[in-house]
């Protein structure tokens, strides 16, 4: 659903990380991309303003890591932010202390309720919990029908009126579904209710009705992703008709914009509690803020590396590295010390495996498996102080001497020597590029 975005979002950010640093423009021209990217994705104009504000605010600020470097504090805001906007924490369903838990649905016809019941009521069922379904939607031709048989579909009961009694009162079956379910013990109730093709006071009026009866402990705005921005108008209605404790975006797998379900939390203030995305029962799952950010930023890995960057980093050591990188004077110690900051970051296949748009560079340092970091790491060890100082002073016999040492041969001792300088130069260009 957010393919173009995502790949706008990208480009966006990856024009920065050629940049060894990043001026005022060239976090305006990033901003202005970001803003083109959400609004075309149809994120809500009120939602992208804010976004951008804070994002021009907080990269042009104080806020300055020293253990990245300035494309990925970039890319960190962006990420930041966005997960703000799709509401922060990952929020869980509200469970009642005193079952039944009621949990109400509302939203237009064809938002995906009554498939959202029969998802709902599987994924309650794996939690151990035993559900009941039911039927409010009276309205609409087959509702009810099509709720027995989702209900059916995931194995759980479906509370109905009985067929033939013409139009029953939603409000009644929703009071006796209640009594029934305390009744035969189920500990959530989930009930579906009618929606209309667009906002009618009626509708809103019984939905507040049914709302009334069963005292749900969450109502659950149903909303179809791909409505474009009819999505926000059409929560603000539902919050102001109904109310509503939490959103449920569905048909996430249409090829849609998509962006202005993005906006729902921001402006109706209410969190996104789970995402569908397909027909299948089981296209249903929990909607974790972060998850989606990192896949509409398509960074997931870079949001890794700078996360274990952070961690693994030692600011004193790396300025100390960083001066001496510059000047020139880096040691065998130094090195080792680099070593070993890096590596405390993973294996080393893994980091390179995350680096983006290092194709060439990948290659060459593939070779550089953790065995051979082992050894080189040996190799130094076997070293005396002096030596690590000053690479030049070290002779044959010193080789030998440090091969015996270390468990491995002059000719690996050579190596080490002779590419140290070379090694040295690699260094300063990763430093430059990946802020390492
Ligand atoms: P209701 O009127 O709100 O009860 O909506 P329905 O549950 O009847 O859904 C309307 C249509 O959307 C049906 O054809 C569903 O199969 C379809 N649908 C519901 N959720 C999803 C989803 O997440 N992805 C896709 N692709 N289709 C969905």
């Amino acid at each position: 659903m957010f393919d173009t975005l995502s790949d706008r979002l990208t480009a966006a950010l990856q024009t920065l990380t050629r940049k060894g640093k990043l001026s005022d423009a060239d976090i305006d021209a990033t901003a202005r991309e970001i803003r083109i990217a959400l609004l075309e994705a149809d994120v809500a104009l009120g939602v992208v303003k804010t976004f951008i504000a804070r994002i021009k605010e907080r990269a042009k600020g104080a806020e300055v890591s020293q253990a990245l470097n300035p494309a990925q504090q970039v890319i960190k805001i962006v990420n930041e932010e966005l997960v703000g906007i799709l509401g922060g924490e990952t929020r869980r369903l509200n469970l009642a202390k005193t079952p039944p838990t009621v949990i109400m649905l509302a939203g237009l016809q064809g938002a995906g309720k009554t498939t959202l019941a029969g998802k709902l009521a599987l994924w309650l069922k794996k939690q151990g919990h035993a559900p009941m379904l039911v039927a409010c939607d009276l309205q609409r031709p087959n509702a009810v029908t099509q709720l027995q048989v989702v209900g059916e579909r995931a194995g759980v009961v479906t509370f109905a009126p009985e067929p033939g009694n013409g139009v029953g009162d939603p409000v009644d079956v929703a009071r006796r579904a209640i009594a029934e379910a305390k009744h035969a013990q189920h500990d959530v109730v989930v009930v579906d209710t009618a929606g209309r093709l667009g906002v009618d006071e009626e509708l809103m009026k019984q939905a507040a009705d049914i709302r009334d009866a069963v005292e749900p402990d969450e109502v659950l705005f149903v909303v179809d992703a791909m409505i474009g921005q009819d999505a926000v108008t059409t929560a603000e209605a539902f919050r102001d008709g109904v109310g509503f404790s939490g959103v449920v975006l569905t048909k996430l797998d249409g090829d849609a914009r998509g962006g202005a379900a993005l906006s729902v939390r921001e402006v109706t203030g209410q969190p996104i509690l789970f995402a569908s995305n397909g027909e299948k029962l089981e296209d249903f799952d929990t909607f974790h803020p972060d998850r989606m950010a990192s896949r509409i930023l398509g960074m997931g890995d870079v949001l890794t590396l700078i996360e274990q960057a952070e961690q693994a980093f030692d600011q004193q050591q790396a300025e100390k590295a960083a001066e001496k990188l510059s000047s020139g004077q880096l040691t065998l110690e130094d090195f080792l010390e680099q070593m070993l900051a890096v590596r405390k970051m993973g294996p080393i296949g893994n980091l390179l495996g995350m680096l983006p748009g290092a194709g060439q560079m990948k290659d060459q340092l593939a070779q550089v498996d953790d065995k051979h970091l082992d050894k080189l790491q040996a190799i130094i060890r076997g070293m005396t102080p002096a030596e690590r100082e000053d690479p030049k002073m070290i002779n044959g016999s010193r080789r030998l001497r440090i091969a015996n040492g270390s468990g491995v041969t002059v000719r690996e001792v050579n190596d080490l020597v002779n590419r140290f300088f070379e090694a040295r130069k690699m260094m300063a260009q990763m430093a430059g590029r990946f802020g390492f």
